[in-house]
């Protein structure tokens, strides 16, 4: 079980859900400047999602929270990141998979998903722990989708 404390996130809202998980899962950085990183290694990453919205769908869910582990642990949970091309590249920086793009990755994968539902709710806040003492917290600007 995790227990920890997040980073809020402002917003108008009237509902916020969130949702965390574990992923183990490798990667490599392929830069120079990565030093260590730029050799496969592995880490369990602590990611919390942060959905929000002003409307409940059918079932009185904001998102079904087993659904939202499915797209995003299901996808990641022990695989090597490097090797989701469609996401990731080895040779563009902006879609290395540092622990910055993972999460914006991510807040991409459950905004993807959440256009899909009649209630519209929204990602406001994706958190990634890539180990005890680093973390990212990624937030997607209003207007950009
Ligand atoms: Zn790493």
């Amino acid at each position: 079980m995790i227990h920890q404390i997040y980073p809020q996130v402002f917003h108008n809202f009237r509902y916020e859900l969130n949702k965390d998980m574990q992923i183990a899962a490798a990667h490599f950085i392929p830069h120079e400047a990565a030093g260590k990183c730029a050799n496969v290694h592995g880490h369990t990453y602590f990611v919390n999602i942060t959905i929000a919205g002003d409307e409940l769908d059918e079932s009185g869910f904001l998102i079904n929270f087993q659904q939202l582990k499915k797209i995003v642990h299901g996808k990641f949970d022990h695989t090597l990141i490097n090797d989701h091309t469609d996401l990731f590249s080895n040779t563009r920086a902006e879609d290395f998979p540092t622990t910055e793009v993972v999460a914006r990755k991510i807040a991409e994968i459950v905004q993807a998903h959440l256009d899909t539902l009649p209630n519209r709710p929204t990602c406001v806040q994706v958190f990634v722990r890539e180990s005890p003492t680093s973390y990212v917290v990624y937030r997607p600007k209003a207007g950009n989708r």
